[in-house]
Order: C-alpha cells, then structure tokens, then sequence
C-alpha cells in the first residue's frame, strides 16, 4: 500500500495545459469526443490482449462506455470497462506527452494564440482538452489482470502537478470524472451530451450508453432512470455502406484514429473482394505532422482483423513512401493472433500492400488531373506537405515508378517563383523544336538553382529547366533516368550536348574559337594540374566568364556539397 503522492507534470505538459485552455476555448465540447476516443482504444486493447488471455475480461465481456452526470456534485463521468492503467502507466500517460518531437514542437510556438491553437490542432488535443471546462479530474483506473485493492487515483488541477494514490477498484477500466468549473453547466444535461455524442462519436464501434430520461409530473422536471440506452449507432464505421455514411462522421472518423484535430485533404472507402478479402478506409491528411521525418513515430495504419483491433501502426500494410495516410485496414483473412513477424511474411499482407499502395497512388491522381480547381488545389496542398516524402518512392517502389514520376511536381525557370507546380509532362508539352532532352539543375536552394550560370546558354535558346533543390532530389534522380521516353539530363554535367538546339552556323563558330584558345587552354590546364581534371572552351555561358562541371558519370558538385556538409 502506498500513500498518496504529488508529482509534477512535465514541462510540455504544462504548457499544453496553458495554450488548450486558452485556444480551444470556443470548441471545448470536444473533449467529450477526446475521452470517448480514448475509452475506445482502451476497449480496443483490452480486446486484443484477451484473444490469449480470456481471464483479463474478468466475466465481463460486454464492453461499452458510460457517460453519466451529477447536477448538486456538478460532475460529468466517462466510464469504460477496457484495459484500464496500472500505476506506472497513468503516471507515464497523464503526466507526459509520450510523443517524440514533443519539444522540437513546443519550441515552434510562438505566442500569438491564433497561429498556436493551428498548431496544437496538428498536434492533437486529447485527454488534457478536459481541463478545458474541469478545474479537476479524478481518474479512477485499474488495470485488466491487476488486483483490486492495487486501483489507482489520479487527480488534478490542471496546473503544476497531479497526485497519485492506491484506491480499491472492483471493476477494470477507467473512471474519469469532471468537476466542472465555474460557468460550464450547460453540460450537465443529457440532451446536450448525447448531441456532442451524436456530432462527434456515433462512429465508435462500442456502444456509449448513457441513462434513460423520465418527465416527472410531480415535480415537473425530467428525472434519470435507473435504465441505460445506446446514444450512437455502435458499430465499426467501416464496415457500414459508403451511402449510409456522412461527410462528417468521415471526418470524425478520421480525427479519432489519426488522433488529428483537423479534418482530411481527402478519403477512399473500399471493399476489396477477391484473393484476399479486406475493406480499406484510408485517409490523407490536409497537413504534414511535425514528425513526418521522424523514422520512429507512431504510424498511420490500425489493422483489424473481422473488426477485431489487433495493432497500430501496422508498418507492413503501406510503403515507408505513404507512411503520412492514416486509416484503418481490416482484413478477412489474416489470424486474430498474428504478430508483427507474421505479418512481415505473409502473402495476404503483401496483396493487401499493394492494393492499399495503387489506391493511394489512384486518389493521388486523382486529385493532380482532376478538371475541378478546388480537387487540383487540394493536389497542391498535398505536393506542399508531402511531395518530399512521395518522391522516396520513385527509389523504393521500382513496380510504380512510372505513376509516381507523372505524380511529380518540380519548380522550374518557366515560371518566376519557387513553388513546385510543373509536372514532367507539362515540361514534355514546351519542349522547344529539336529539343529531345527533359534538362535540369540541382542546388542547395531555389536562389542558388535559379542563378546558375550553366543556366545562361538555356535562357537565351528559351529552353526550359527544371530547378531541383529538396535534400531527396539528388537521391532520387539515381533512379530515374528518363520520363516517357526523354532522358532526364543534368544541365551542369559533361560536355553540353544541345543535339539539334545548336545549328550548323553556331557548331562552325564554336569550332574556331576553340582553335582560337587552344593556347590559352593547355596553360591553364598546365597552371591547375592539381586541382581540375580538364579545362575546356564552352558555350554554355552568356554572362559568366568561367564555371565550374562535373563529369557525366561523376556526382554532382550539388552531392559533393551535401556529402561533404554530412562529414563524409
Ligand atoms: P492519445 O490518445 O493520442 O495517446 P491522449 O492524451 O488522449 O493521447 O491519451 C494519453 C494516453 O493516456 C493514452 O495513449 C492512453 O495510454 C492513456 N489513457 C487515456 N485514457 C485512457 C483510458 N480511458 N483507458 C486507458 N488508458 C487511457
Ligand atoms: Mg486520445
């Protein structure tokens, strides 16, 4: 037995408190859908844990979640029946933010509350939205499995610090109770709760129960009955028909798995029948997360197995390329007790893979040739947030290079700003007469790929050049070497060969100036011995007096520059 104890909360934590409490103040029913979602993946676990452990339901094996409220104690309670937490577990839970990033995040912040409150909804809100409208939590929790006389209490505040205590807990799961704060009685009602419920929760596969109302004649007001009723439909969102579901619970939907506060760029809802039989709904956010490059964030995709919740972030179900689309994948065919080693050798994952990656790649396409401006602008969007990441898949996924490459989006010199709009295929329709060749220029940025003077000789033939300048390009240009047939060439390697751009006239010309310099150029080959290769005469410049190439088959001074800054 322990006595009760007072801890403090980590720094982040704190913070979180302060900004949610400030900046989510006009959406604060949300924290209703925050605890409910939580009561869900408790349920969720407690499911899968018990598959080889049927005593963890402790006879009872209804799972549900209970919303209740007390008008004199002025509290509202969300109960569940799940996996519950042990000590150690609420302390870590409710005490830090697990997130990686978390600081790197915090350090973003910059005070104006409007611009904050956008980044906290990328962030997710959770169980400390709570504190938004309750000047103290009680948590009451016991984990499936754990005796219950080794219950915990958790409360707090919501300032500095929470305590901790032993309590007896008969039943498993978590009891959360609200104290609401001064001004926020308008949720104790039952009719305002069960429409939060309704707006934000119906698509939660647990029935959420709450008691049955009575007009009472004598005293002339509704009074509680003893008697519980289902306040949402209760059933796994994606097994339902696509016509009997709204936009909205799409979207509340997808807040809830991907832990997201804003809604999605966009969806695709399927059922796929055949040699593997699963149903799909997968989502793409409208905004990056702040740890899109953290290789050991927590992923996108929950797997079930016949509506059964066997894993998060089922890494094998989608390509590292995709690891921004969220969504839940729920297979017909896969053992309710398959591991993560399983899934990495089974064929059932691997069809469910490739059909889960050819219809990201579809809605993708979607959008980029949609003849709708707001589904193009919704391309744009998503170029801005993750064309970086997509581009890995022209180097990881040889199958569907070549739909990925029509997927690219590149700035170039046919336009007067760094924004990545033009495809290859918009590049092939300029393309100048003669001109057989897809040329482009890498760089460390848009200002350093813009000014360089390979570029000059192009300028003034009024050729195209795309201006490639993410840290990726250089990696992924080793895999592509040509689109739809035109060579992707690099206007800063070899000798410039223009073909059938250069007309006889300027080949003559070219001829006798360099015999005019042949002298000049053996001293100067002589005088940097060490220090180039070759010297040559060129025509790529119009301006420069002297630039600096690299051989055809050598790495680009662009590479060299990014090897030599990553110290190798
Ligand atoms: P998230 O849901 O994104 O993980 P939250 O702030 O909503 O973040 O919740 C933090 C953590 O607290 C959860 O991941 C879970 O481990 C724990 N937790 C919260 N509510 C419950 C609950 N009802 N039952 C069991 N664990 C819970
Ligand atoms: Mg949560």
């Amino acid at each position: 037995v322990s006595e009760k104890q007072t801890l403090g909360f980590q720094a982040e934590v704190k913070q979180l408190l302060q900004l949610m409490i400030h900046s989510l103040y006009s959406n604060k029913e949300i924290f209703l859908r925050e605890l409910i979602s939580n009561a869900s993946d408790a349920a969720d676990k407690l499911r899968f844990e018990a598959i080889n452990n049927d005593a963890l339901y402790e006879n009872d094996h209804e799972l549900k979640i209970k919303v209740t409220f007390d008008k004199t104690a002025r509290t509202i309670t969300i109960s569940d029946n799940g996996i519950g937490m042990s000590r150690d577990d609420a302390i870590e839970h409710l005490g830090t933010i697990a997130k990686s990033g978390t600081k790197e995040f915090f350090s973003k912040l910059s005070g104006d509350q409007q611009k904050d409150a956008a980044l906290i909804g990328q962030f997710g809100v959770g169980f400390y939205s709570a504190f938004i409208i309750a000047d103290k939590i009680t948590v009451d929790t016991r984990r499936a499995g754990i005796a219950a006389a080794e219950g915990v209490r958790w409360e707090s505040a919501g300032e500095g610090d929470f305590s901790i205590e032993t309590i007896d807990k008969p039943t498993r799961g978590t009891d959360i109770t609200l104290h609401l704060r001064e001004g926020e009685d308008e949720y104790l009602s039952a009719w305002k709760l069960k429409s939060i419920i309704r707006k934000y929760s119906d698509h939660i596969s647990l029935p959420i129960v709450m008691q049955k109302e009575e007009w009472d004649e004598e005293k002339k007001e509704t009074v509680l009955k003893d008697e519980f009723e289902t306040v949402n439909q209760a059933s796994a969102l994606w097994a339902r028909n696509k016509a009997d579901i709204t936009e909205e619970q799409y979207t509340e939907f997808y807040k809830h798995v991907s832990h997201a506060f804003e809604a999605p760029l966009t969806y695709t809802h399927n059922r796929v029948e055949g040699r593997s039989e699963y149903t799909q709904l997968l989502y793409i956010p409208a905004r990056a997360p702040f740890d899109l490059w953290d290789r050991n964030k927590r992923g996108g995709i929950k797997l079930y197995v016949k509506r059964v919740f066997i894993m998060d972030d089922a890494e094998q179900l989608m390509p590292v390329y995709l690891r921004f689309v969220k969504g839940v994948i729920d297979s017909s065919d896969l053992p309710l007790n398959v591991s993560r080693e399983i899934l990495q050798e089974s064929r059932d994952v691997r069809v469910i893979r490739e059909g889960s990656t050819k219809r990201v790649l579809g809605l993708l396409e979607e959008l980029a040739n949609s003849d709708d401006q707001a589904q193009k602008d919704k391309y744009t969007t998503f170029w801005q947030e993750f064309g970086q990441v997509l581009k890995e898949g022209i180097g990881e996924d040889a199958g569907n290079k070549e739909r990925i490459a029509k997927l690219l989006r590149f700035a170039s010199t046919h336009n007067d700003s760094d924004a990545q709009t033009v495809s290859f295929a918009d590049y092939i329709g300029r393309m100048k007469e003669g001109q057989d060749k897809i040329y482009y220029v890498t760089g460390e940025s848009y200002a350093a790929a813009k000014n360089s003077p390979h570029l000059e000789i192009f300028r003034k033939k009024g050729v195209e050049v795309l201006l490639l300048t993410d840290r990726v390009d250089e990696w992924m240009l080793s895999f592509i070497q040509d689109f739809e047939g035109k060579e992707l060439a690099s206007v800063a390697k070899g000798g410039l060969d223009l073909g059938k751009l250069e007309d006889e006239a300027e080949k003559k010309q070219h001829e006798e100036t360099e015999t005019q310099f042949k002298d000049l150029v053996e001293k100067m080959k002589s005088a940097l011995t060490d220090k180039a290769k070759d010297v040559r005469v060129t025509f790529r410049l119009t301006d420069s007096p002297a630039c600096l190439v690299a051989d055809e088959h050598e790495l680009s001074g662009n590479l060299m520059r990014m090897l030599k800054a990553a110290g190798q």
